[in-house]
């Protein structure tokens, strides 16, 4: 979706050539109003068994499809604050950050490019169940893995799963 009126002062913006691209610009203000990625995190989350959790949608996009627990990160917190936050809403989990698995862009409905940031935790405390904009969560074997809503978290799970995963002894 695209901005039609300036979100400082309300006046429709034009469009104005700045650094070589087509940008949005308020003449009232003076401003070019530069569109950058929106960052958000998920968690790669796994039990003793080497399964990972994944929720069931239950808000757009992609109702009803399982992702990885994870949400666009608020201003003031760190990315790992905002992983650990969304995976508490979304799960009751309280986890501990192992490691960052990577970072890549995908595309969303309103928002142009997403940033997002996996991490990988396989310290958590509690039971899991779902909350906030999950139905369902289910622990899942990397070989029986349902169809997942966003290509990042696949990749995500695949990294994982071709990286770091231990094999049982
Ligand atoms: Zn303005």
């Amino acid at each position: 979706m695209e901005k039609k009126f300036c979100p400082y002062c309300g006046q429709r913006v034009t469009q104005k050539i700045i650094e070589g691209r087509n940008r949005r610009f308020c003449s009232s203000c003076n401003l070019p109003l530069y569109e950058n990625p929106i960052p958000a995190t998920c968690v790669v989350l796994l039990d003793d068994k080497n399964r990972v959790l994944l929720v069931k949608r239950n808000i757009e996009p992609k109702t009803g499809y399982w992702c990885l627990p994870g949400g666009f990160m608020e201003t003031r917190e760190t990315p790992e604050q905002g992983a650990l936050r969304e995976l508490k809403e979304e799960t009751g989990l309280c986890g501990k950050i192992d490691m960052l698995l990577g970072v890549m862009t995908g595309s969303g409905r309103i928002y142009n490019t997403i940033l997002m940031i996996g991490f990988l935790v396989r310290n958590f405390s509690g039971t899991p169940m779902a909350g906030d904009d999950a139905e369902e969560f289910g622990w899942f074997d990397p070989d029986r893995l349902p169809e997942i809503a966003f290509a990042s978290h696949s990749a995500f799970i695949r990294i994982y799963y071709a990286a770091y995963s231990v094999p049982p002894t």
